[in-house]
């Protein structure tokens, strides 16, 4: 029996289910008790939908789905951070992560000051950041604007956070920018006054820098915050860690950063990975210091995080702390990032999703070994 594919109305935006219920002989009303269901009160059943007729619900049956990412396995670090990890429709998995922020050390997220989600744009991660367990996966596919959306409806139910003010980082797997478009409707989405009201000044997208969605970012009338993953101070040195800046130069993504649109107070930060002895030394600070010149910006520094399979090292605090030193000296604001959910491997450059973990050298060898005699 031939089924007709249903769209999943978790990624269309309330204007495009306007237009849908036009077409479908309904009256667009109805598309924004639909939306407030689905992304405000986290429904996943349109029998469930009370204020609509119950032909309006079978007509909604016919031609939608609601997708909603399945929970396979969800742990929690000692620090609080939880770590879920998904399954999409077609079975794919990707990780969303939860980091509450509690000065007073409780783990509790309800009590939290501050509570992030670290979201996914992909499956898997197309630009091989030398140092990204991530980008040793390769890329699947894209998600789409219901996938990203559905990792934050998922968050908001499971963590019984519906009433809780959240931030979002595109941070989790995957590159934003390689994923313009669904990217983008997410947080359109996610914005929406019926839906969550999510304001695009609590989402940060980071990105390598991938020069043309970088542009037309720049455009947008409505931004998220913009971190750049910078991470070395000249162009070999970049061409090796972050393999795409040998298609878009080091210095073609800080005149972009120059000329992209901030407003009075807002400042780009540029992420930058600390590995030993290779872009540690305070000779790399005071070129960053230079490069950063003339830019609204700030440095966060991001000490490795280190797993097996990854060839560099974390450096020591007092070099991280002397690193520090010299950009703060000169006047460029500068903050450590504060790893988390390391127990886990939900920290950032960690999140690889179990069939390609299954893959990965280190582990067939384990698994060989345990199966010796
Ligand atoms: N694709 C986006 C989001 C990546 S995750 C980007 O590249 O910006 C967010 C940050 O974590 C990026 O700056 C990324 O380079 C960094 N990161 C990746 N692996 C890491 C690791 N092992 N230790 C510390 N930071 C890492």
């Amino acid at each position: 029996m031939l089924t007709k594919s249903r769209t999943d109305i978790a990624g269309v935006e309330l204007p495009e289910l306007e237009q849908a219920l036009a077409g479908l002989g309904q009256p667009r009303f109805h598309a924004r008790q639909i939306f407030q269901w689905i992304h405000r009160r986290g429904v996943c059943d349109f029998a469930l939908m009370s204020d609509l007729s119950r032909e309006l619900r079978a007509t909604l049956d016919e031609h939608f789905e609601i997708q909603t990412p399945a929970i396979v396995r969800r742990e929690q670090s000692s620090d609080g951070t939880t770590k879920f990890l998904l399954r999409l429709a077609d079975g794919k998995r990707i990780e969303t992560v939860c980091i509450p922020d509690n000065p007073s050390g409780s783990t509790d997220v309800l009590e939290a000051d501050r509570v992030t989600f670290c979201v996914s744009t992909q499956v898997g991660c197309a630009m091989r950041c030398a140092f990204c367990l991530t980008g040793k996966m390769g890329i699947d596919r894209n998600l789409t604007a219901g996938e990203i959306v559905g990792q934050v409806r998922v968050l908001v139910r499971e963590l019984n956070l519906p009433d809780h003010r959240f931030n979002i980082v595109l941070m989790g797997m995957g590159e934003p920018l390689h994923n313009y478009e669904a990217t983008m409707k997410a947080l359109r989405i996610l914005a929406d006054e019926h839906g969550m009201g999510l304001s695009p000044r609590r989402v940060t997208l980071s990105t390598v820098g991938v020069l043309p969605a970088l542009e037309r970012l720049a455009t947008e009338p409505v931004m998220p915050n913009l971190a750049i993953s910078l991470h070395a101070t000249t162009q070999e040195q970049r061409d090796l860690l972050v393999p795409i800046n040998r298609k878009y130069s080091i210095e073609e993504l800080l005149n972009a950063c120059r000329r992209f649109p901030l407003k009075r107070r807002e400042r780009i930060t540029f992420e930058y990975v600390m590995l030993k002895d290779v872009n540690d030394t305070p000779e790399d600070a005071r070129r960053l210091v230079r490069l950063l010149t003339g830019i609204k910006g700030k440095v966060n520094l991001l000490p490795l995080n280190e797993a097996a399979g990854i060839p560099f090292e974390r450096p020591s605090d007092a070099a991280v702390n002397r690193f520090a030193r010299i950009l703060s000296e000169r006047g460029v604001t500068v903050s450590v990032r504060k790893s988390r959910g390391r127990d886990i491997r939900a920290a950032c450059g960690q999140l690889i999703t179990e069939s390609s973990r299954d893959a990965a050298p280190g582990r067939r060898l384990a698994l060989a070994m345990s199966s010796a005699p």
